[in-house]
């Protein structure tokens, strides 16, 4: 599911790449339909179907959902045959499926999300070679898939876009309605305009791909990381509580603290953090993000180089800015409150 959301393709329009495979698709099988299907949480969405009109169906109605379990791919000669999909409602209602082959389509990390298939409404056979040129076409889609990932992640750190981020929260959000707990932090940098302004937007990018390496190699891959803007960062903690995601970011914020870099001996930076939960029922993507970044305007508040989480209790939402992070203006109130940068021997900046 985590790697289907960081795609963040379910419900996007259709694009003619897609719709030109699956057309290709239905001509090389010789069967009526042929599709382009993601297997999300529950449903089964198609980003591109030709021959039906069909946009989505249960999860467990689908044939695609037997064949992301699987590394070859499924071959179904007569389904009204076949007990695990006689009952299935592409079958036992229009368009009455009775033999399907689908590819599986997996991702360079090495997790499967959907698959390129294609259906006939008879029972048949299909030939090796037909299936050969079907896994082939199915690389193509792959390669989309890994265009479109690429293109969405952000080049200066590597990590997600915010577009992708916020694919993934809304998944999470998902997840906690069906009970699971996630968390979202917001990661800023402190005095990080200082850096810029003194010793240069070069060594402030420098920076901020330090801090980035730091984090990657920080966390478990149920962590998804994604720059909101700026020397803004969005971390999104599934099936963690904000108290074990507060446990961990206190020890990235401590690593991020002791980084040394090439050329300035005396530079160093902090980062300040705000912990915010999702919750269950919650309709508004931005929610978590505000309790977020009200726990982050606490920590900054607070003296920076720390880790707040939000506290209903004291209700941070109601001191912070109504503004979302990525949108915040510079807070002169705070500006004021910051001693003088310190300046080493060297003359390089120390934070
Ligand atoms: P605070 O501790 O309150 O967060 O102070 P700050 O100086 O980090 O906060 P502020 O938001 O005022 O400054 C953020 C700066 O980040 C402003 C902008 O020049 C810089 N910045 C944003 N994106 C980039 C980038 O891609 N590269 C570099 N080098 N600087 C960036
Ligand atoms: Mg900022
Ligand atoms: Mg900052």
């Amino acid at each position: 599911m985590a790697a289907l959301s960081r795609l963040a393709i379910l419900d996007t329009d259709s694009e003619p790449t897609y719709d030109h495979i699956t057309r290709v698709a239905r001509a090389l099988m010789q069967t009526p339909i042929a599709a382009v299907s993601l297997v999300d949480q529950d449903r089964t969405w198609y980003k591109s179907v030709d021959g039906i009109d069909l946009s989505e169906m249960k999860r467990r109605s689908s044939f695609c959902d037997t064949t992301i379990r699987r590394r070859e791919p499924l071959v179904v000669l007569d389904a009204l045959t076949d007990k695990n999909f006689a009952d299935s409602a592409l079958v036992a209602s229009p368009p009455h499926v009775r033999s399907y082959v689908g590819v599986p389509l997996k991702l360079a990390d090495g997790f499967t999300v959907g698959t390129l298939c294609a259906m006939d409404v008879v029972p048949r056979t299909f030939q090796m070679g037909q299936i050969k040129a079907l896994r082939e076409l199915a690389v193509c889609v792959e390669n989309e898939f890994e265009l479109r990932l690429k293109a969405s992640l952000d080049p200066l750190t590597g990590f997600l876009g915010r577009t992708a981020f916020f694919s993934c929260i809304e998944a999470a959000q998902r997840q906690v309605n069906e009970g699971l707990c996630a968390t979202l932090a917001i990661l800023d940098l402190d005095h990080f305009k200082r850096i810029n302004d003194t010793l240069g937007h070069a060594v402030g990018d420098e920076v901020l791909r330090t801090v980035a390496a730091t984090c990657s190699t920080a966390f478990d891959a149920h962590v998804d990381i994604g720059r909101l803007g700026g020397e803004e960062l969005g971390l999104l903690f599934s099936r963690r509580t904000g108290k074990a995601a507060a446990s961990q970011l206190a020890g990235l914020a401590r690593r991020i603290a002791s980084l040394s870099f090439d050329g300035h001996p005396y530079l160093r930076v902090t980062a300040s953090f705000g912990v915010g939960s999702l919750i269950a029922g919650e309709t508004s993507l931005t929610a978590p993000l505000r309790r977020a970044d009200a726990a982050l305007y606490r920590a900054k508040a607070s003296g920076r180089n720390q880790v707040c989480v939000f506290d209903e209790d004291s209700d941070d939402t109601k001191s912070a800015p109504a503004t979302l992070p990525y949108l915040r203006q510079p807070r002169v109130r705070d500006l004021e409150r910051i001693p003088a940068p310190l300046v080493g021997a060297t003359g390089s900046l120390m934070v």
